[in-house]
Protein backbone atom coordinates (compact mmCIF):
# COMPACT_ATOMS: atom_id res chain seq x y z
CA UNK A 1 0.00 0.00 0.00
CA UNK A 2 1.17 3.47 -0.66
CA UNK A 3 1.77 5.31 2.62
CA UNK A 4 0.69 8.70 1.08
CA UNK A 5 -2.45 7.92 -0.46
CA UNK A 6 -5.45 7.65 2.22
CA UNK A 7 -7.60 4.35 2.42
CA UNK A 8 -11.15 4.54 2.90
CA UNK A 9 -11.11 2.34 5.83
CA UNK A 10 -8.86 3.89 8.46
CA UNK A 11 -6.53 2.52 10.93
CA UNK A 12 -8.59 3.07 14.52
CA UNK A 13 -6.77 3.18 17.43
CA UNK A 14 -8.99 2.68 19.89
CA UNK A 15 -9.00 4.57 23.10
CA UNK A 16 -6.88 2.29 25.38
CA UNK A 17 -4.41 2.22 22.43
CA UNK A 18 -3.71 6.38 22.77
CA UNK A 19 -2.90 9.02 25.23
CA UNK A 20 -5.55 11.96 24.47
CA UNK A 21 -7.60 12.22 27.36
CA UNK A 22 -10.39 14.95 27.37
CA UNK A 23 -8.84 15.97 30.26
CA UNK A 24 -6.13 17.61 27.79
CA UNK A 25 -9.15 18.93 25.34
CA UNK A 26 -10.01 22.64 25.93
CA UNK A 27 -13.86 22.40 27.39
CA UNK A 28 -14.93 24.67 24.65
CA UNK A 29 -13.72 22.38 21.98
CA UNK A 30 -15.24 19.86 23.90
CA UNK A 31 -18.49 21.15 24.24
CA UNK A 32 -18.40 21.97 20.39
CA UNK A 33 -17.79 18.15 20.01
CA UNK A 34 -20.73 16.78 21.96
CA UNK A 35 -22.98 19.44 20.91
CA UNK A 36 -22.66 18.71 16.96
CA UNK A 37 -22.64 14.88 18.38
CA UNK A 38 -26.08 15.31 20.09
CA UNK A 39 -27.29 17.15 16.94
CA UNK A 40 -26.47 13.76 14.92
CA UNK A 41 -23.39 15.00 13.50
CA UNK A 42 -20.16 13.59 13.03
CA UNK A 43 -17.62 15.71 14.77
CA UNK A 44 -13.93 14.93 15.63
CA UNK A 45 -10.90 16.95 16.35
CA UNK A 46 -8.38 17.22 13.70
CA UNK A 47 -4.88 18.69 12.92
CA UNK A 48 -2.63 20.23 15.03
CA UNK A 49 -4.68 19.51 18.01
CA UNK A 50 -4.58 15.96 17.61
CA UNK A 51 -1.00 15.29 16.26
CA UNK A 52 0.57 17.57 19.18
CA UNK A 53 -1.89 15.82 21.77
CA UNK A 54 -0.41 12.75 20.16
CA UNK A 55 3.35 14.15 20.87
CA UNK A 56 2.44 14.96 24.35
CA UNK A 57 2.92 18.44 23.86
CA UNK A 58 0.53 21.24 24.25
CA UNK A 59 -1.78 22.12 21.12
CA UNK A 60 -1.97 25.71 20.40
CA UNK A 61 -5.40 25.68 19.26
CA UNK A 62 -8.11 23.09 19.01
CA UNK A 63 -9.94 22.68 15.47
CA UNK A 64 -13.13 20.87 14.39
CA UNK A 65 -14.17 19.01 11.29
CA UNK A 66 -17.64 17.77 11.08
CA UNK A 67 -19.94 16.68 8.03
CA UNK A 68 -22.52 19.43 9.36
CA UNK A 69 -22.54 22.21 6.59
CA UNK A 70 -21.56 25.93 7.79
CA UNK A 71 -25.04 27.32 8.44
CA UNK A 72 -26.28 23.97 10.43
CA UNK A 73 -23.45 24.84 13.02
CA UNK A 74 -24.52 28.46 12.93
CA UNK A 75 -28.07 27.18 13.97
CA UNK A 76 -26.46 25.14 17.00
CA UNK A 77 -24.17 27.85 18.50
CA UNK A 78 -25.55 31.42 19.34
CA UNK A 79 -21.57 32.52 19.62
CA UNK A 80 -20.77 31.52 16.38
CA UNK A 81 -19.54 33.48 13.07
CA UNK A 82 -19.73 32.36 9.59
CA UNK A 83 -16.67 33.53 7.84
CA UNK A 84 -14.80 33.51 4.23
CA UNK A 85 -17.49 33.33 1.68
CA UNK A 86 -16.05 31.11 -0.94
CA UNK A 87 -14.65 29.06 1.73
CA UNK A 88 -16.97 29.20 5.00
CA UNK A 89 -16.09 27.97 8.16
CA UNK A 90 -17.74 28.50 11.45
CA UNK A 91 -15.89 30.09 14.17
CA UNK A 92 -17.37 29.58 17.68
CA UNK A 93 -16.25 32.43 20.32
CA UNK A 94 -15.78 31.74 23.88
CA UNK A 95 -13.95 34.85 25.63
CA UNK A 96 -10.54 35.53 24.17
CA UNK A 97 -11.01 31.28 22.86
CA UNK A 98 -12.26 30.72 19.10
CA UNK A 99 -12.71 26.91 18.22
CA UNK A 100 -12.46 26.81 14.11
CA UNK A 101 -15.58 24.21 12.82
CA UNK A 102 -14.62 23.66 9.20
CA UNK A 103 -17.15 20.88 7.26
CA UNK A 104 -15.68 17.95 5.67
CA UNK A 105 -14.19 19.11 1.78
CA UNK A 106 -13.28 16.59 -0.71
CA UNK A 107 -10.36 18.03 -3.38
CA UNK A 108 -7.32 20.39 -1.83
CA UNK A 109 -7.42 23.52 -0.50
CA UNK A 110 -5.37 26.34 0.41
CA UNK A 111 -5.70 27.54 3.86
CA UNK A 112 -8.36 27.45 6.97
CA UNK A 113 -9.04 30.92 6.80
CA UNK A 114 -10.82 33.50 4.65
CA UNK A 115 -8.04 33.49 1.33
CA UNK A 116 -8.55 29.45 1.00
CA UNK A 117 -9.37 28.92 -2.22
CA UNK A 118 -10.12 25.50 -3.77
CA UNK A 119 -9.99 22.73 -6.88
CA UNK A 120 -9.86 24.59 -9.52
CA UNK A 121 -6.35 25.10 -10.80
CA UNK A 122 -4.31 27.49 -12.65
CA UNK A 123 -1.59 27.17 -15.39
CA UNK A 124 1.16 26.44 -12.24
CA UNK A 125 -1.17 23.95 -11.05
CA UNK A 126 -2.24 26.15 -8.03
CA UNK A 127 -5.51 25.82 -6.62
CA UNK A 128 -7.43 28.78 -7.39
CA UNK A 129 -11.32 27.96 -6.17
CA UNK A 130 -13.30 25.48 -3.72
CA UNK A 131 -15.85 24.81 -1.58
CA UNK A 132 -16.77 21.22 -2.45
CA UNK A 133 -18.08 19.40 0.37
CA UNK A 134 -17.46 15.79 1.02
CA UNK A 135 -16.72 12.55 3.40
CA UNK A 136 -14.52 12.32 6.48
CA UNK A 137 -12.10 10.69 3.75
CA UNK A 138 -11.90 13.01 1.01
CA UNK A 139 -11.11 15.39 4.27
CA UNK A 140 -8.57 13.85 5.11
CA UNK A 141 -6.60 13.51 1.64
CA UNK A 142 -7.10 17.27 1.00
CA UNK A 143 -5.08 18.14 4.01
CA UNK A 144 -1.37 18.24 3.78
CA UNK A 145 0.74 16.20 5.96
CA UNK A 146 -0.10 12.57 7.16
CA UNK A 147 0.39 13.57 10.77
CA UNK A 148 -2.24 16.73 10.18
CA UNK A 149 -4.87 14.25 9.17
CA UNK A 150 -5.35 12.65 12.85
CA UNK A 151 -8.93 12.59 13.04
CA UNK A 152 -10.26 12.55 16.90
CA UNK A 153 -13.77 11.24 17.52
CA UNK A 154 -16.24 12.24 19.77
CA UNK A 155 -18.13 9.56 19.70
CA UNK A 156 -15.47 6.52 20.24
CA UNK A 157 -12.98 8.01 21.61
CA UNK A 158 -10.81 7.03 18.99
CA UNK A 159 -8.08 8.50 16.19
CA UNK A 160 -8.99 7.99 13.17
CA UNK A 161 -5.84 7.53 11.00
CA UNK A 162 -6.53 7.19 7.33
CA UNK A 163 -2.79 8.36 5.67
CA UNK A 164 -0.59 6.35 7.88
CA UNK A 165 0.17 9.02 10.20
CA UNK A 166 0.32 7.34 13.31
CA UNK A 167 3.53 5.48 11.93
CA UNK A 168 5.35 8.87 10.57
CA UNK A 169 4.13 10.63 14.16
CA UNK A 170 6.15 7.79 15.72
CA UNK A 171 9.16 8.17 13.38
CA UNK A 172 9.41 11.99 13.39
CA UNK A 173 8.45 12.42 9.83
CA UNK A 174 6.99 14.96 7.48
CA UNK A 175 5.30 13.53 4.44
CA UNK A 176 3.13 15.24 2.34
CA UNK A 177 -0.18 13.09 1.23
CA UNK A 178 -0.45 11.97 -2.23
CA UNK A 179 1.95 13.03 -4.91
CA UNK A 180 4.72 15.74 -4.00
CA UNK A 181 5.30 17.91 -6.69
CA UNK A 182 1.29 18.59 -7.02
CA UNK A 183 0.56 19.00 -3.53
CA UNK A 184 3.55 21.89 -3.53
CA UNK A 185 1.96 23.31 -7.17
CA UNK A 186 -1.75 23.36 -5.68
CA UNK A 187 -0.71 25.18 -2.50
CA UNK A 188 3.42 26.44 -2.32
CA UNK A 189 2.86 27.44 0.84
CA UNK A 190 2.89 24.24 2.26
CA UNK A 191 7.08 23.95 1.46
CA UNK A 192 7.05 26.58 4.74
CA UNK A 193 4.55 24.62 6.41
CA UNK A 194 7.06 21.67 5.56
CA UNK A 195 10.06 23.30 7.48
CA UNK A 196 7.60 24.95 10.17
CA UNK A 197 6.50 21.63 11.54
CA UNK A 198 10.43 20.06 10.86
CA UNK A 199 11.54 22.49 12.88
CA UNK A 200 8.63 22.63 15.80
CA UNK A 201 8.74 19.14 16.07
CA UNK A 202 12.49 18.29 15.47
CA UNK A 203 11.26 15.61 13.00
CA UNK A 204 12.70 15.37 9.45
CA UNK A 205 11.73 15.86 6.12
CA UNK A 206 10.48 12.36 4.02
CA UNK A 207 12.84 11.93 1.02
CA UNK A 208 10.68 12.44 -1.56
CA UNK A 209 8.63 15.47 0.66
CA UNK A 210 12.24 17.16 0.70
CA UNK A 211 13.10 16.46 -2.85
CA UNK A 212 11.00 18.73 -5.17
CA UNK A 213 11.41 22.22 -2.59
CA UNK A 214 14.95 22.65 -4.50
CA UNK A 215 12.97 23.58 -7.69
CA UNK A 216 9.99 24.78 -6.44
CA UNK A 217 10.79 27.21 -3.97
CA UNK A 218 10.38 30.32 -6.66
CA UNK A 219 6.59 29.40 -6.33
CA UNK A 220 6.04 31.49 -3.43
CA UNK A 221 6.58 34.29 -5.14
CA UNK A 222 2.79 34.36 -6.65
CA UNK A 223 1.61 34.21 -3.13
CA UNK A 224 -0.37 37.21 -1.93
CA UNK A 225 2.25 39.10 0.28
CA UNK A 226 -0.67 39.09 3.13
CA UNK A 227 -0.75 35.58 3.36
CA UNK A 228 3.06 35.32 3.13
CA UNK A 229 3.23 37.71 6.47
CA UNK A 230 1.33 35.93 8.46
CA UNK A 231 3.16 32.80 7.26
CA UNK A 232 6.58 34.49 8.33
CA UNK A 233 4.41 35.00 11.88
CA UNK A 234 4.16 31.83 12.30
CA UNK A 235 7.64 30.67 11.18
CA UNK A 236 9.44 33.52 13.24
CA UNK A 237 7.20 33.43 16.13
CA UNK A 238 6.25 30.02 17.40
CA UNK A 239 9.34 29.66 19.71
CA UNK A 240 11.62 28.13 16.96
CA UNK A 241 12.77 30.95 15.13
CA UNK A 242 16.68 30.19 14.96
CA UNK A 243 16.30 26.50 13.95
CA UNK A 244 13.50 27.79 11.25
CA UNK A 245 15.60 30.21 9.50
CA UNK A 246 18.35 27.66 9.13
CA UNK A 247 16.00 25.34 7.40
CA UNK A 248 14.42 28.00 5.58
CA UNK A 249 18.01 28.88 4.53
CA UNK A 250 18.87 25.40 3.89
CA UNK A 251 16.02 24.61 1.37
CA UNK A 252 16.44 28.37 0.26
CA UNK A 253 13.72 28.91 0.73
CA UNK A 254 14.84 31.92 2.73
CA UNK A 255 15.49 33.92 -0.37
CA UNK A 256 11.97 33.99 -1.83
CA UNK A 257 10.60 35.52 1.74
CA UNK A 258 13.71 38.21 2.20
CA UNK A 259 15.29 38.88 -0.98
CA UNK A 260 17.31 41.84 0.01
CA UNK A 261 18.25 40.04 2.92
CA UNK A 262 19.48 36.95 1.35
CA UNK A 263 21.44 38.96 -0.50
CA UNK A 264 23.43 40.69 1.72
CA UNK A 265 23.88 36.74 3.77
CA UNK A 266 25.48 35.30 0.63
CA UNK A 267 27.27 38.06 -0.46
CA UNK A 268 28.61 40.55 2.65
CA UNK A 269 30.31 36.89 4.06
CA UNK A 270 33.32 39.50 5.55
CA UNK A 271 30.85 41.67 7.82
CA UNK A 272 29.28 38.42 9.35
CA UNK A 273 25.39 39.37 8.69
CA UNK A 274 23.72 36.80 10.19
CA UNK A 275 25.07 37.59 13.39
CA UNK A 276 22.79 39.95 14.34
CA UNK A 277 19.69 38.17 13.08
CA UNK A 278 20.60 34.93 14.50
CA UNK A 279 20.82 36.92 17.73
CA UNK A 280 17.80 38.72 17.24
CA UNK A 281 15.75 34.82 16.44
CA UNK A 282 17.21 33.44 19.65
CA UNK A 283 16.07 36.75 21.16
CA UNK A 284 13.07 35.68 20.17
CA UNK A 285 12.82 32.44 21.23
CA UNK A 286 13.81 33.13 24.80
CA UNK A 287 11.57 35.61 25.30
CA UNK A 288 8.45 33.13 24.15
CA UNK A 289 10.42 29.96 26.38
CA UNK A 290 9.98 32.42 29.18
CA UNK A 291 6.48 33.34 28.35
CA UNK A 292 7.42 37.37 27.71
CA UNK A 293 5.83 39.19 24.66
CA UNK A 294 7.49 39.15 21.31
CA UNK A 295 6.73 41.99 18.83
CA UNK A 296 6.76 41.59 14.99
CA UNK A 297 8.16 45.17 14.43
CA UNK A 298 11.18 44.25 16.38
CA UNK A 299 11.46 41.09 14.45
CA UNK A 300 10.87 42.90 11.11
CA UNK A 301 13.64 45.34 12.26
CA UNK A 302 16.19 42.77 12.88
CA UNK A 303 15.25 40.86 9.62
CA UNK A 304 15.94 43.52 7.64
CA UNK A 305 18.91 45.55 9.43
CA UNK A 306 21.45 44.93 6.75
CA UNK A 307 19.67 45.76 3.64
CA UNK A 308 19.02 48.82 5.55
CA UNK A 309 22.62 49.47 6.21
CA UNK A 310 23.72 48.39 2.87
CA UNK A 311 21.18 51.33 1.08
CA UNK A 312 22.12 53.93 3.76
CA UNK A 313 25.42 53.63 2.84
CA UNK A 314 25.10 54.33 -0.25
CA UNK A 315 22.74 56.89 0.24
CA UNK A 316 25.52 58.37 2.65
CA UNK A 317 28.08 57.82 -0.41
CA UNK A 318 25.50 59.65 -2.75
CA UNK A 319 25.74 62.93 -0.18
CA UNK A 320 23.21 63.15 1.84
CA UNK A 321 22.64 63.95 5.45
CA UNK A 322 22.17 60.89 8.18
CA UNK A 323 18.59 61.89 8.48
CA UNK A 324 17.99 62.17 5.24
CA UNK A 325 19.82 58.99 4.35
CA UNK A 326 18.11 57.32 7.45
CA UNK A 327 14.62 57.82 6.02
CA UNK A 328 15.00 57.21 2.69
CA UNK A 329 16.54 53.85 3.15
CA UNK A 330 14.00 52.70 5.52
CA UNK A 331 11.24 53.57 3.01
CA UNK A 332 12.87 51.91 0.00
CA UNK A 333 13.86 48.71 1.92
CA UNK A 334 10.50 48.58 3.18
CA UNK A 335 8.76 49.56 -0.18
CA UNK A 336 11.11 46.43 -1.42
CA UNK A 337 9.80 44.11 1.33
CA UNK A 338 6.32 44.46 1.37
CA UNK A 339 6.44 43.25 -2.84
CA UNK A 340 7.12 39.84 -1.16
CA UNK A 341 5.94 39.47 2.34
CA UNK A 342 3.32 42.47 3.88
CA UNK A 343 4.35 44.67 6.54
CA UNK A 344 0.85 46.69 8.02
CA UNK A 345 1.28 50.32 8.69
CA UNK A 346 1.00 49.33 12.39
CA UNK A 347 4.23 47.26 12.35
CA UNK A 348 6.30 49.16 9.84
CA UNK A 349 6.20 52.69 11.22
CA UNK A 350 8.00 51.44 14.75
CA UNK A 351 10.41 49.10 12.89
CA UNK A 352 11.31 52.96 10.96
CA UNK A 353 11.80 54.78 15.13
CA UNK A 354 13.96 51.98 16.02
CA UNK A 355 15.86 52.22 13.23
CA UNK A 356 15.44 55.83 13.01
CA UNK A 357 16.55 55.88 17.10
CA UNK A 358 19.93 54.21 16.68
CA UNK A 359 22.02 57.36 15.90
CA UNK A 360 20.80 59.02 18.65
CA UNK A 361 22.32 56.63 21.43
CA UNK A 362 25.65 57.92 20.58
CA UNK A 363 24.23 61.32 22.10
CA UNK A 364 25.79 60.96 25.71
CA UNK A 365 25.49 64.68 26.46
CA UNK A 366 23.41 67.75 27.09
CA UNK A 367 19.43 67.01 28.00
CA UNK A 368 19.28 64.76 24.69
CA UNK A 369 19.87 61.34 26.30
CA UNK A 370 16.84 62.54 28.80
CA UNK A 371 14.86 63.66 25.67
CA UNK A 372 15.02 60.01 24.08
CA UNK A 373 14.30 58.08 27.61
CA UNK A 374 11.14 59.71 27.07
CA UNK A 375 10.39 58.97 23.31
CA UNK A 376 7.59 55.47 23.46
CA UNK A 377 9.54 53.47 21.29
CA UNK A 378 13.12 53.83 23.42
CA UNK A 379 12.80 50.27 24.93
CA UNK A 380 12.66 48.68 21.88
CA UNK A 381 15.57 51.37 20.00
CA UNK A 382 17.48 50.25 23.39
CA UNK A 383 16.92 46.09 23.06
CA UNK A 384 18.12 46.97 19.08
CA UNK A 385 21.26 48.54 20.44
CA UNK A 386 22.28 45.64 22.57
CA UNK A 387 21.96 43.48 20.03
CA UNK A 388 24.42 45.57 17.86
CA UNK A 389 26.43 45.52 20.78
CA UNK A 390 26.59 42.20 21.19
CA UNK A 391 27.80 41.81 17.41
CA UNK A 392 30.17 44.06 17.78
CA UNK A 393 28.53 46.49 15.55
CA UNK A 394 28.97 49.59 18.71
CA UNK A 395 30.72 49.66 21.61
CA UNK A 396 29.87 47.49 24.34
CA UNK A 397 30.55 50.82 26.49
CA UNK A 398 27.73 53.01 24.88
CA UNK A 399 25.49 49.85 25.56
CA UNK A 400 26.65 49.73 29.41
CA UNK A 401 26.20 53.71 29.35
CA UNK A 402 22.28 53.62 28.37
CA UNK A 403 21.83 50.32 30.76
CA UNK A 404 23.07 52.23 33.59
CA UNK A 405 21.43 55.34 32.89
CA UNK A 406 18.26 53.88 32.45
CA UNK A 407 18.72 52.34 35.88
CA UNK A 408 19.81 55.24 37.37
CA UNK A 409 17.44 58.02 39.69
CA UNK A 410 17.05 61.03 38.77
CA UNK A 411 20.46 62.68 40.62
CA UNK A 412 22.52 59.34 39.00
CA UNK A 413 21.56 60.70 35.93
CA UNK A 414 22.35 64.06 36.44
CA UNK A 415 25.41 62.94 37.51
CA UNK A 416 25.98 60.82 34.10
CA UNK A 417 25.08 63.48 32.06
CA UNK A 418 27.19 66.51 33.74
CA UNK A 419 30.50 63.57 33.81
CA UNK A 420 29.84 63.37 30.06
CA UNK A 421 29.83 66.81 29.50
CA UNK A 422 32.99 66.91 31.49
CA UNK A 423 34.41 64.22 28.93
CA UNK A 424 33.77 61.68 31.76
CA UNK A 425 32.06 58.30 29.32
CA UNK A 426 34.29 57.02 27.41
CA UNK A 427 32.13 56.50 24.38
CA UNK A 428 32.01 60.45 23.62
CA UNK A 429 35.49 60.94 24.36
CA UNK A 430 36.15 58.28 21.84
CA UNK A 431 33.46 59.85 19.33
CA UNK A 432 35.03 63.70 19.59
CA UNK A 433 38.50 62.09 18.83
CA UNK A 434 39.56 63.76 15.45
CA UNK A 435 39.50 60.28 12.88
CA UNK A 436 40.10 59.77 9.39
CA UNK A 437 37.05 59.43 7.46
CA UNK A 438 37.33 55.79 5.77
CA UNK A 439 34.99 55.29 2.82
CA UNK A 440 31.58 53.90 3.66
CA UNK A 441 31.11 51.27 1.50
CA UNK A 442 34.11 49.60 3.63
CA UNK A 443 32.77 50.63 7.44
CA UNK A 444 29.09 50.29 6.60
CA UNK A 445 27.07 52.68 8.61
CA UNK A 446 28.75 53.11 11.70
P1 LIG B 1 -0.44 24.74 14.24
O1 LIG B 1 -1.83 25.27 14.49
O2 LIG B 1 0.19 24.09 15.39
O3 LIG B 1 0.42 25.72 13.56
P2 LIG B 1 -1.85 23.00 12.44
O4 LIG B 1 -1.45 21.70 11.80
O5 LIG B 1 -3.05 22.98 13.32
O6 LIG B 1 -0.58 23.55 13.18
P3 LIG B 1 -3.27 24.98 10.94
O7 LIG B 1 -2.73 26.02 10.05
O8 LIG B 1 -3.95 25.38 12.20
O9 LIG B 1 -2.05 24.01 11.27
O10 LIG B 1 -4.24 24.08 10.06
C1 LIG B 1 -5.06 23.07 10.62
C2 LIG B 1 -5.09 21.86 9.69
O11 LIG B 1 -5.63 22.24 8.42
C3 LIG B 1 -3.73 21.26 9.38
O12 LIG B 1 -3.32 20.36 10.38
C4 LIG B 1 -3.99 20.59 8.05
O13 LIG B 1 -4.63 19.37 8.23
C5 LIG B 1 -4.96 21.56 7.38
N1 LIG B 1 -4.26 22.57 6.55
C6 LIG B 1 -3.89 23.81 6.91
N2 LIG B 1 -3.27 24.45 5.90
C7 LIG B 1 -3.24 23.60 4.88
C8 LIG B 1 -2.74 23.66 3.54
N3 LIG B 1 -2.12 24.76 3.10
N4 LIG B 1 -2.91 22.58 2.75
C9 LIG B 1 -3.55 21.48 3.20
N5 LIG B 1 -4.01 21.35 4.44
C10 LIG B 1 -3.88 22.39 5.28
MG1 LIG C 1 -4.01 24.64 14.29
Amino acid sequence: MDATIPTRQPIVIPRAEHNISRSQISPNALKVLYRLRSAGFRACLVGGGVRDLLLGREPKDFDVATDAHPEEVHRLFRNCRLIGRRFRLAHVQFGQEIIEVATFRAMQMVGDDEEGLGPVLDENGRIISDNVYGTIEDDAWRRDFTINALYYDIESFAVLDYANGMEDLRNGVIRLIGEPEQRYREDPVRMLRAVRFAAKLGFRLHPSTEAPIASLGHLLRDIPPARLFDEVLKLFMGGQAESTFELLRHYRLFGHLFPATEHCLAYQKDHYPRTLLVKALRNTDDRITDGKPVTPYFLYAALLWEPLKLRLGQLLAAGMTEQEATELAAEQVIDEQVRHTAIPKRYSQPMKEIWALQPRFTQTGGRRPLKLLGHPRFRAGYDFLLLRAACGEVEPKLAEWWTRFQDADEDGREAMLRADKEGGAKTRRRSRRPRKRRPVAASGVE
